[in-house]
């Protein structure tokens, strides 16, 4: 199938990607001139695992082309992926100026009959003001072409976004026609061996679909830091406590791990784009704004141990960081509690020392651009040196099992605030360390 992908960001370069992996012609396009020159030259604007070779696989056997002409590529394609960002607005909705936008440039371009699929985050009734837009730009040219519009969210998740995209769990598809229907089912088949993984409904359930599955998945998050921060007044362990509720098969075991918060460009935004959503239909979700409360309440968990421990005043105080990115695999940190950790340490007049094996120079570029006093060094250990402690921020493979007498000897004192819960099972204290974990008070 000849496809368009607007949009080279995480969704749409993977999205793009994947599908020219599978023999469909694509053609991804960007605004920004800059990325889109790059890539031509196979220089990715993200690093996610194994994107790159897929990238310059099909690029070489020519299933994969990047352009800035929107009108070029329409001409020559059948499905229209729209997959630009949906940032957090002012007032916390989803900001649907580029999705807008691009609708618009559509209608302006468009000659023939196209499949158009929203593939951005988008608020319920989004597709119905896409339409809109389309419409009004070929009734402005005095046009009549036929259109079908799709929602189909994506659920891929960064750092395994290859994976998530190559064997979906599911792939949403919201349709107002068999026929569009029809042809995206044939789209993905390759992916999904079998079509049960292909759910079809209608379009403001898939949109709902999106925000729900990330609402879900926030709250197990939410609800496990709660129930931590009980833990660790009532002298229970967390981690204990993970292994005894989710061998209940109808809880499990998946994302309830206690930590320093969510972050990321989805989660925060979502939630949040969700109650507005709700407030918007005069609904109070009391749940969603909890969830939300609770975890902006967490990414100030470490740094307030850390005031326990030191006082309020940091002044003279060295910490090392490992971990900056919002998770493992990626080097997205928007939203990362990493940003809100550093920021309040430093207020407090603490000297940061800080590691991360992707997300450093996103980190020095946007997140923590003028943000005084923080070191960054390219070997893990360096960033321990004469530190008073050492905070673990993000569970990178290369932390999970690092040299605890290396850390010790870098460091001024043997203290280890673990913001991820991955050193409780090596028994810390015995080797000499004050170690602070989530859910589980000090001992
Ligand atoms: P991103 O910010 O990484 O990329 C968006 C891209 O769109 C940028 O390259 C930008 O230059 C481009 N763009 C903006 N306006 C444009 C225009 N008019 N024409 C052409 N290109 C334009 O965004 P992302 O993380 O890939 O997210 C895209 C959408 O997918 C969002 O709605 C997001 O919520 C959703 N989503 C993201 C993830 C994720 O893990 N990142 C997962 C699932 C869904």
């Amino acid at each position: 199938m000849k496809i368009v992908v607007i949009g080279t960001g995480y969704v749409g370069l993977v999205s793009g990607t994947c599908f020219s992996e599978m023999g469909n012609k694509v053609i991804c396009v960007d605004n920004n001139i800059e990325k889109i020159e790059n890539l031509k030259n196979g220089i990715l604007p993200i690093f996610e695992p194994g994107l790159e070779p897929l990238v310059l696989k099909n690029v070489e056997r020519g299933t994969l082309k990047f352009t800035t002409n929107l009108e070029a590529a329409l001409s020559d394609s059948e499905i229209v992926f729209i997959a630009v960002g949906t940032p957090m607005g002012d007032d916390g909705s989803a900001d649907l100026q580029y999705v807008l936008n691009v609708a618009q440039s559509i209608g302006k371009l468009m000659q023939k009959r196209l499949i158009i699929v929203d593939k951005s985050t988008v608020p319920v009734g989004t597709a119905d003001k896409v339409k809109a837009t389309i419409q009004k730009e070929l009734d402005k040219r005095g046009v009549a072409i036929e259109f079908d519009m799709i929602s189909n969210p994506e659920f891929l998740k960064e750092g395994a976004a290859i994976n998530d995209f190559m064997k979906p769990d599911r792939v949403v598809i919201g349709a107002e026609n068999e026929k569009a229907l029809e042809k995206m089912k044939q789209l993905y088949a390759p992916f999904c061996m079998s079509y049960e993984r292909i759910i079809a409904m209608d379009i403001r359930s898939a949109e709902m679909t999106k925000y729900a599955a990330n609402a879900m998945l926030a709250t197990k998050i939410s609800f496990m830091n709660e129930i931590a921060n009980i833990c660790e007044k009532v002298g229970a362990d967390a981690n204990q406590v993970r292994i005894g509720i989710g061998s209940d098969n109808r809880i499990g075991y998946g994302f309830i791990y206690p930590g320093c918060g969510y972050g990321g460009s989805c989660f925060p935004k979502d939630v949040k784009a969700l109650k507005k959503i709700a407030e918007d239909y005069n609904y109070n979700a009391k749940l969603i704004t909890s969830v939300e409360e609770v975890n902006d309440a967490q990414k100030l968990v470490i740094a307030q141990k850390i005031v326990k421990k030191y006082g309020a005043d940091l002044t003279g105080k060295v910490f090392a960081i490992w971990g900056l990115a919002f998770k493992p695999g990626t080097d997205d940190m928007r939203e990362a509690p990493a940003i809100y950790i550093i920021n309040e340490l430093v207020k407090r007049g603490a000297k940061i020392q800080a590691y991360d094996p992707k997300a450093m120079e996103e980190a020095k570029m946007c997140y923590l651009k003028g943000v005084e006093n923080v070191d960054y060094v390219t070997y893990k250990y360096d960033a321990l040196k004469n530190a008073d402690a050492m905070l673990l921020l993000t569970e990178w493979k290369e932390f999970r099992s690092p040299d605890f007498e290396e850390i010790k000897k870098q460091l001024k004192s043997p203290v280890i605030f673990d913001g991820r819960n991955q050193y409780n099972i090596f028994n810390l204290e015995e080797k000499g360390f004050e170690y602070y974990q989530i859910g589980r008070a000090e001992r």
